[in-house]
């Protein structure tokens, strides 16, 4: 991508009210626009991220032998009634209630287990029939009174979410343990360290439940961990401070900020029983099915990114989800033999297939160059100019150092990372 080509640019200044560090470098980046309060635009840019993020998520629900497909965002009033959800109050205070053209009342998704549940009812009858795994990437609409702290808490945001059915609670908790795995995977993947903490159930089930914690310091929940195994719980259950003794392991208990970027449920028969949706067993007779479900937010995910990865000129993004590998940087381009070869070089590395944003401005300075490149945090910066000569100067994003490269020592360096 020619960055003259680039829709839209990077703006200077930070918008007015943009308190978090990922609401400022995101729209200064041009990553994200805010349409109104918990709104967002995912620009080309932002979508190249949350588009990596989907797809490493994606992998590892495939490898559980989940099975992708998309579920509508309108939902009928009488499918929620069906579970007893429709009239509770914190359901109602979040979800977004009105009458249609035709005067019925209908909702915008706030979360998919009743509609899982009615596909469970008109294509599940034996056990024979079960398990089920299936997932999808869609919107999530949530009445927030305080939309706020960025792209972390939106009034509508992506979510994948994925539901699984068993015939029992064994067979539950087996898959349950899979994805609490797989979620691991995917966050080492993506190069955030989170934590499993252990949480209330909220409007969702009466059971404890576990979040995916990223540590951040500026993060809204609080988190109690123990330094020495994995004991970990939410503020909302747990009954000590900082400095207690781990009951696990006697080790020291941390307080600790952190973003929430995930959560599992294992929702037992609750909605089996109150939705009526039954599996008959080897008997023949009727028996409620265990269900769970399973959340990750990858627009958050990747506002999380930014609180953990920044420094005072921008973001830095784990190579694994920037939006590209290499940011050239082509300066002095107004001598003809520079612009061939900075163009040489970029055709060469798209070609070999390197993800390359070309700063191919004529009319900018170089300190405005190395400025972008540092607030859009791609991992590496490379930069032809007559200084240069016939090798590239190289420097990570992440790193002070610069080194001179040829092109095929580059792409060595760009393969093996
Ligand atoms: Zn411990």
């Amino acid at each position: 991508m020619k960055y003259l080509d680039l829709f839209p640019k990077t703006i200077k200044q930070a918008p007015a009210g943009a308190e978090s560090t990922n609401h400022r470098l995101l729209v200064r980046g041009g990553f994200i626009d805010q349409l109104m309060a918990g709104s967002w635009t995912l620009l080309p840019l932002g979508y190249k991220v949350v588009s990596k993020i989907v797809q490493i998520i994606r992998e590892e629900m495939d490898a559980t032998g989940a099975q992708e497909m998309l579920m509508p965002l309108l939902h009928p009033k009488e499918v929620w009634e069906r579970s007893g959800r429709w009239n509770k109050t914190d359901v109602k205070e979040i979800m977004y209630q009105f009458e249609d053209i035709r005067g019925r009342e209908v909702g915008l998704a706030i979360t998919h287990e009743e509609i899982v549940m009615d596909l469970l009812g008109k294509h599940v009858s034996s056990y024979k029939d079960l398990p089920v795994k299936v997932y999808h990437f869609s919107t999530k609409f949530r009445n927030e009174l305080r939309a706020r702290s960025g792209i972390l808490r939106g009034r509508e945001f992506m979510m994948k979410d994925l539901y699984s059915a068993h015939v029992s609670e064994e067979e539950l908790f087996k898959y349950y343990e899979e994805v609490k795995q797989a979620y691991l995977k995917i966050f080492q993947r993506i190069g955030l360290e989170v934590r499993v903490v252990e949480a209330s159930g909220g409007i969702f089930t009466d059971k404890y439940t576990h979040e995916f914690q990223a540590l951040v310091e500026s993060g809204e929940d609080i988190i109690y961990y123990c330094q020495s195994c994995d004991f970990a719980r939410n503020k909302e259950i747990f009954n000590g401070k900082e400095g207690d003794k781990c009951p696990q392991c006697r080790g020291v208990i941390k307080a600790a900020n952190s973003i929430e970027v995930g959560n599992i449920f294992p929702l037992g028969t609750k909605y089996s029983k109150d939705m009526k949706v039954f599996y008959k067993d080897e008997k023949g007779q009727d028996k409620p099915i265990w269900f769970a479900s399973y959340g990750i937010g990858p627009t958050r995910v990747m506002g999380a990114l930014v609180e953990v990865f920044h420094d005072e000129k921008g973001i830095i993004w784990p190579e694994s989800v920037a939006p590209y590998q290499v940011h050239l940087v082509g300066l002095d381009l107004s001598e003809t033999q520079i612009r061939i070869k900075a163009e040489d070089i970029y055709n060469r590395l798209q070609t070999a297939g390197v993800e390359v944003l070309y700063d191919d401005r004529a009319d900018v300075t170089a300190g405005e160059k190395f400025a972008d490149a540092d607030l859009l945090g791609v991992p590496y910066r490379v930069v032809v100019s007559k200084k240069t000569e016939d090798k590239l100067e190289v420097k990570k994003r992440n790193r002070a150092e610069v080194e001179f490269l040829s092109y095929d020592e580059l792409l060595g360096k760009l393969k093996t990372t």
